[in-house]
This record gives C-alpha cells, sequence and structure tokens, in this order.
C-alpha cells in the first residue's frame, strides 16, 4: 500500500491498482492471440498516466496509446521501455520531439505523412510510425480515396509503417451495422498493406467479437472498470472511487427551497446534508435534484440518496431524510462505491462514464490502493 496522503477535509479519491491490474489481464485473455495495448490519454482517464502507465507494464503491457505528444513526454518518463503511440498523430514540425522520446505518431493525413517521410529521409532512419484510415468515423485518419496514394509513397520511400489502424464509431451498439461496414472498409485497407500489423477495437469492438481482434486491441474504459457495451452487464472490476465528507446537517420544513434558484422545493420536512463537492470538482452541475428529472444519486452509511436542489460549486446538498442511523458532520458521503458506479452518474448527468471519469479528478487527493510490489506511485 502506498503512504496515504490527507487533507484536513478528509475524503478523496481512490484507485485501486489491484482492479486494474485483473481489468487489463482480463481483457488480455479475451483478445487471445492479439497483443493488448492500453490507451492511457486523459491522464489514464484521469486515474494518473505514471502510476498506471507503471503498474500496467509491470502486468505486461508493452503497448501504449496516448492522445497528446506532451503525454507521451510524461509516459515515457514513467515507462522507459514501452512503445508509445500518439494518437493526434504528427503536430508540425514537432518530428524531432517525438523522435528524442521515442513516440510513435499515428499519422492520419497525406501533410503529416509526407513531413514524417523527409524526416526519415533527412535523418537517414526509418522512424516508426503507424497509419489511421477513417473508415466513417469523420475524426482524424486517411479518407478512405486516399489509399492507392498512400501506397504510392510508402513504396516510393521504402518506409513500413509499424501499424495500420482505424477506430470503430459504434462498437458500444452491439447490433450496429455501422461497425460491420467499418470492419469491411478496414479490411479493403489491409488488403493493399499485406504484411503490416492492423488494429481496430477499443474496449467495445474487442468484448464485441474476435473479428475486430487482429493484430492489435486497444482497450482505454474497460481496463478502468467503466461500462463499455451499452444494454449489458459491465464485467469489469471498478478502479475508481470517491469520497466526501459532510460539513453540515440540517432539519428542514416542508415548503422551504435548497439552493440557487430556489430550484428544488420541500415535499416533506427533512434532514439534509451538505457535502463538500461541487462542480469544481467535476460534479456536473446537470446532476442538481430539480424535482421531476432524475439527479445525482449518492451513498450514505449504505443507502442511496438523491441531491437535491442545484450543485453549486463546491457543496451539494443531499436528502438524509430515510437514512437510517447517526449521521454526524465529518462523515463521508460515497460518490463513487460499491453502490454508485461511474456509470450511474454518467446515465444521471445524461453523458457517459468517460466524462464523468476523466472530469471527477477535481481538488480531492488521488490514493493508490492494492498498490503492486515494486510500484512507485505518484
Ligand atoms: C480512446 C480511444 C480508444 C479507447 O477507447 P475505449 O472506448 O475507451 O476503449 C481506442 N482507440 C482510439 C483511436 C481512441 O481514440
Amino acid at each position: 500500500m502506498s503512504e496515504q496522503q490527507t487533507t484536513i477535509l478528509g475524503g478523496g479519491i481512490e484507485i485501486d491498482l489491484g482492479a486494474l491490474v485483473r481489468n487489463w489481464q482480463a481483457l488480455d485473455k479475451v483478445s487471445g492471440k492479439a497483443l493488448t495495448a492500453a490507451v492511457v490519454k486523459g491522464d489514464a482517464y484521469g486515474t494518473g498516466i505514471k502510476t498506471v502507465g507503471r503498474t500496467l507494464y509491470h502486468a505486461g503491457a508493452r503497448f501504449f496509446f496516448v492522445a497528446t505528444p506532451d503525454e507521451g513526454v510524461l509516459l515515457r518518463k514513467a515507462v522507459p521501455g514501452a512503445f508509445i503511440f500518439v494518437l493526434d498523430g504528427l503536430v508540425p514540425r514537432t518530428a524531432a520531439d517525438y523522435a528524442a522520446h521515442n513516440l510513435m505518431p499515428v499519422l492520419a493525413s497525406m501533410s503529416q505523412l509526407t513531413e514524417w517521410l523527409d524526416f526519415c529521409l533527412n535523418r537517414g532512419e526509418a522512424t516508426p510510425a503507424a497509419l489511421h484510415f477513417d473508415t466513417g468515423f469523420n475524426r482524424v485518419g486517411f479518407r478512405m480515396q486516399e489509399a492507392d496514394l498512400v501506397k504510392r509513397e510508402l513504396d516510393q520511400s521504402g518506409f513500413q509503417p509499424q501499424m495500420i489502424m482505424s477506430h470503430l464509431a459504434c462498437a458500444d451498439q452491439p447490433t450496429h451495422e455501422m461497425t460491420r461496414k467499418q470492419n469491411g472498409l478496414f479490411q479493403g485497407i489491409l488488403n493493399r498493406f499485406p504484411d503490416t500489423p492492423a488494429s481496430l477495437a477499443n474496449s467495445a469492438g474487442l468484448m464485441a467479437s474476435k473479428d475486430y481482434h487482429y493484430h492489435m486491441v486497444r482497450p482505454g474504459i474497460a481496463v478502468y472498470g467503466g461500462k463499455a457495451i451499452n444494454g449489458r452487464p459491465n464485467p469489469m472490476a471498478p478502479v475508481f472511487s470517491m469520497q466526501v465528507p459532510i460539513l453540515q446537517i440540517k432539519e428542514a420544513r416542508i415548503g422551504e427551497t435548497v439552493g440557487y434558484g430556489a430550484a428544488y422545493r420541500l415535499r416533506r420536512d427533512s434532514r439534509l446534508a451538505i457535502m463538500a463537492l461541487g462542480y469544481a470538482d467535476g460534479y456536473f452541475r446537470a446532476l442538481s435534484g430539480i424535482g421531476g428529472q432524475q439527479g445525482g444519486r449518492v451513498a450514505v452509511n449504505g443507502t442511496v440518496v438523491p441531491v437535491l436542489g442545484r450543485v453549486s460549486m463546491d457543496m451539494t446538498a443531499i436528502d438524509i431524510t430515510d437514512v437510517p442511523g447517526l449521521v454526524q458532520p465529518g462523515d463521508l458521503v460515497e460518490i463513487v462505491g460499491p453502490n454508485i458506479a461511474i456509470d450511474d452518474i454518467g446515465d444521471a448527468a445524461r453523458t457517459i462514464g468517460y466524462e464523468i471519469l476523466t472530469t471527477l479528478n477535481g481538488r480531492f487527493p488521488r490514493r493508490y490502493v492494492n498498490v503492486p510490489e515494486g510500484i512507485e506511485v505518484d
């Protein structure tokens, strides 16, 4: 176990590295012969890129995907031996920086490819990079029609990409026809580059079918315990949990209002607890409980209770009228934990668990638990 950080306020975020490792290993098993990478963009989905990078490397992961080259530089310090791909592609005029930190851009346009090939030529070394084809996502990536031109450029230069990849738009919806269509287009691309390893699947693609595994899979959310496929039970172990303290408890009467805008009017005499959490901590204002529509839910002593009124910047009221037993200021409220999953908050805020996970890292200290032997934590 790591040395526990403490604050005067108490509360905080806990990252279970044991669960993280179990999740990665379970995905690695499902992916069979395909290599299992780990996507650690967005500070490892809000869980800490350096510690998570070291932990997954220790568990056997060798291939990592970051979004930005700066994330790559950070990760490189933590895992000197890893292969690191940069999903944003090649930021213009920075090729030498990628090479200096041994980062592989996932090249996504003709101008990026040309710049990288020129860089390799000047350097006299085929510096590794991957290629991203856009099979319908319409985000970054070569267009389908550019495949022949890319092939010609590669043949002329003799450059062998490390990998060819694409990204699925709808793999979280298991019956969506888009996934099969993208897979078909991807195979069309791969036919032109028969000797190059291929990668298509995110977490959902990995879990959906081995048809999408190819040579490498790229899970992100499932490694962190989030739900990858809609409408199915989530088989992954939770990695992230969070508790915050109660600041004050008050009895309020039926008809009184709660919080900014007097947006919630009490329908009964109620016991309110004011917890030290607000939108400045990443607890979205969309989780306000203003009657009618669904608001956020938290747990107190194992009882799930609603948010009442608007979430403000640093404080939020919850209704503890129905919580049995004594509740006092300083007691901790479960924001994410055994009773409240990341994806429950995502649903209540009308977004997805990914956004909750990457945002809920506010001002509370992060503690790592179940730290594998020999892993240094930040
Ligand atoms: C974020 C991302 C992934 C990981 O997706 P998850 O749904 O979190 O598993 C894989 N590939 C690319 C290109 C991505 O941008």
